[in-house]
């Protein structure tokens, strides 16, 4: 059934590495929107070579092979969404299913983390699909369940098939991509048109992605951005792609940035009490994404 896991799959001892590294790279409160100084080459420079040995590998594996080909590939095999059907609080539970190395006495379960992110949401009154954003952000980590290997899965996303931005971390990493040597996919607009908008532009395959297309006509546009672009760093943390989005882009780029603080830095508060808010929060389920859903 799946043609995954190739390529050392698993770098990382846990994927909360990648996520430990973004909170290294953007510390809390400080927001900088570097793509237009020239800051930008040098930036990363730091974290890159104090980065984990593993944290590395991961970067350098999804640079690799994050190709045009392989991401389009990646679409044709997930998006018809006939492999499971679920509902939200099913599919809370199979992601919780995933193991890995991560401590079980201060680590946060993959459900821990959503309800904490969805519960800081909620405290700090938000509106009901904001919320909701927040429990289903990482459903799509269930590609690891499927067996796909971390580099497809996580990491700061970036658009194929144009020019790598500079604000891309580990860029350097790129020149291992078989697209780097394409002249057609390296312009600055590579395969689109300026202006086109994000909605045409292909980022590279992950957990975004995916449960953007199992809710995508379920929830507001602002919610399904905060879905869809969580992990596009060099977008909504850099400023860079300026020249492929569209009116629309620029407009729901706010609601990305006031998503990603609670994705980011909720992580260190206390274990939410999963069955007393289960009530809830399949209240909220019900109100938007009732019953079973495709994945
Ligand atoms: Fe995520
Ligand atoms: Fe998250």
């Amino acid at each position: 059934m799946n043609t995954a896991s190739p390529n050392n799959a698993k770098p990382l001892e846990s994927m909360d590495l990648w996520e430990d590294f973004l909170k290294e790279r953007y510390p809390e409160g400080k927001t900088e929107f570097l793509a237009e100084t020239g800051k930008k080459a040098t930036k990363f420079r730091n974290y890159e070579t104090t980065a984990r040995p593993s944290v590395r590998e991961f970067y350098r594996l999804n640079h690799k092979y994050q190709t045009y080909d392989f991401n389009r590939a990646k679409r044709e095999e997930y998006l018809k969404l006939n492999r499971r059907e679920m509902g939200v609080w099913e599919a809370m539970e199979f992601l919780n299913t995933l193991v890995d190395d991560s401590d079980p006495d201060t680590d946060l379960s993959q459900l821990e983390h959503l309800l904490q992110t969805s519960e800081q949401i909620r405290a700090d009154g938000h509106p009901r699909w904001f919320i909701l954003a927040g429990l289903i952000h990482d459903l799509g980590k269930i590609l690891c369940l499927y067996d796909e290997p971390q580099w497809a899965v996580v990491g700061d996303t970036f658009p194929v098939g144009c020019g790598y931005s500079d604000t891309i971390v580990f860029h350097s990493f790129f020149a291992d991509n078989p697209d780097s040597a394409n002249s057609r996919l390296q312009s600055a607009n590579g395969v689109y048109e300026p202006g086109c908008g994000l909605d045409k532009v292909m980022l590279s395959w992950g957990h975004d992605e995916y449960i953007y297309n199992v809710v995508k006509d379920k929830m507001p546009i602002e919610a399904l951005y905060m879905l869809r672009y969580h992990s596009f760093y060099p977008w909504h943390r850099e400023g860079a792609y300026s020249h492929l989005l569209n009116d629309q882009d620029r407009a729901m780029l706010k609601w990305v940035q006031a998503f990603n603080p609670y994705d980011l830095y909720t992580k260190d508060h206390k274990k939410p009490d999963v069955a007393a808010l289960r009530p809830f929060y399949e209240g909220l389920i019900a109100e938007y994404l009732p019953g079973k859903l495709r994945w």
